[in-house]
């Protein structure tokens, strides 16, 4: 049928990708699964979610809003932020800027990985009208300039943006970014007088981990971000607020996008720096909900199920960083579940690090051949895929059911009711 694709690890960002938009009328989980009794894991992508998270997001946050293309590069996914609004994209390799530029020609690309290829740059500069880089030392500002001024570059009609990512001290996200990326205070207040003269447009950016659940994390951030361009005593236009926000997980429960907002609002409002404007590079925060994954179960041992999907595939989170997810069972004949029940998963690689303790919570009564459907993996799920021991085989469908979990203030009405839920 028309609306299941199959889906290759490496394919979102590789595969020729049509225009096509959503299909009119979106089939909902468990119709799909007891139609089609999936034998692979079936990715079911929520396009209205999706689309309403970046309503979300651009109507509570006063900036641009760039979506880090990295946390799912599903051209299903990337067509859904468009409907919802998303105009700019936060890409950190030249494959993501070229699937962007092919998707969109009108999107706005920024290239905010601090650390590229000659080649990327000069590809991204020449061949996609990007003109935003990000830079966290002076060997890196350097070959940004070298690239982007060479003999056989294009034409150099208007001066780049130059980003200088600020490290951060520890602050308490599930994921620190900061370890590897970033200037300190004095290297980057330096950066920026170095790149000023070099800088249609000159900015400050740093992240402060992702799924970070406190939002005095931005209010830090952003002092030191003001402090810094005082110490650098240049003009600065821009501060990125980066990524980060947290989104639901059974357990965690972040406080609502609001909260998040007011304080950068009030953060900002203190700068006081006048003339400039805040960017947000969100990417969990906007597609986590959008996302799950139907396994099927192939053994059951004990309160340990075998599934067909796992670590090496889209639920790598679930691994090491020990991530839970809310899970539903789906059966081809629905009939009453037992009462509730936790679980652990085994992915279906030979290797025994393909375990995911979770708990998951399913009815107790959870037998082989039974599907489960695993939510809120929109963010670094299925992106993070892999053909490792063969298990690569997985379809692709978008679906009309609503997110498995919420998270407070993306929730905008949809267009059309969520009447089918698919529930079991
Ligand atoms: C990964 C990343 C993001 C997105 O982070 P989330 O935690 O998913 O919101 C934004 N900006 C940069 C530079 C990133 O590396």
């Amino acid at each position: 049928m028309s609306l299941i694709q199959a889906r290759a690890a490496v394919g979102p960002l590789h595969r020729p990708v049509s225009q096509r938009a959503s299909a009119k009328t979106l089939p909902n989980v468990q119709d799909m699964v007891q139609r089609l009794r999936p034998e692979e894991p079936l990715h079911c992508i929520r396009p209205e979610t999706i689309g309403n998270a970046a309503r979300a997001f651009i109507h509570a946050f006063k900036g641009d809003v760039l979506y880090a293309v990295k946390c799912n590069p599903e051209p299903a996914v990337l067509r859904a932020l468009w409907a919802g609004g998303v105009r700019h994209f936060d890409c950190a390799s030249i494959t993501e800027v070229a699937l962007v530029r092919r998707l969109f020609p009108g999107a706005v690309i920024h290239f905010m990985h601090p650390v590229k290829s000659r080649a990327a740059i000069r590809e991204a500069w020449g061949l996609h009208g990007v003109r935003d880089f990000v830079l966290d030392s002076e060997s890196e500002l350097h070959k940004i300039l070298d690239e982007i001024t060479a003999p056989n570059a294009a034409r150099l009609t208007a001066q780049p943006g130059l980003f200088v990512r600020l490290a951060l001290p520890e602050t308490g996200a599930a994921i620190n970014l900061s370890k590897k990326f970033g200037a300190d205070f004095m290297d980057a207040a330096a950066l920026l007088r170095a790149a000023r003269p070099h800088a249609g447009r000159l900015g400050v950016t740093f992240h402060v981990g992702s799924q970070c659940m406190d939002p005095l994390a931005w209010r830090e951030a952003m002092a030191l971000a003001g402090a810094v361009i005082r110490a650098a005593a240049v003009p600065v236009e821009i501060i990125d607020v980066g990524g980060g926000f947290a989104v639901a997980y059974p357990d965690m429960d972040p406080p609502p996008l609001s909260a998040f907002m007011a304080e950068i609002d009030a953060a900002f409002e203190r700068l006081n720096l006048p003339g400039i404007k805040l960017w947000a590079e969100p990417g969990r925060a906007l597609v986590a909900g959008g996302g799950s994954v139907v396994a099927q179960v192939q053994l059951r041992r004990g309160n340990m199920l075998y599934i067909n999907d796992g670590v090496y595939g889209a639920l790598a989170d679930a691994g090491a960083l020990k991530f839970r997810f809310p899970t539903r069972l789906l059966r081809a004949q629905p009939r009453p579940a037992a009462p509730d029940a936790a679980f652990g998963f085994f992915g279906p690689s030979c290797d025994s690090l393909d375990v995911m303790h979770g708990p998951f919570i399913l009815p107790d009564d959870v037998a082989e051949g039974d599907w489960i459907e695993i939510g809120q993996i929109g963010a670094y799920g299925a992106c993070l895929r892999t053909a490792f021991n063969g298990f690569d085989r997985a379809a692709l469908a978008e679906v009309h059911d609503p997110a498995m979990l919420k998270t407070a203030g993306y929730e905008i009405a949809t267009t059309r009711p969520n009447q089918d839920r698919g529930t079991v």
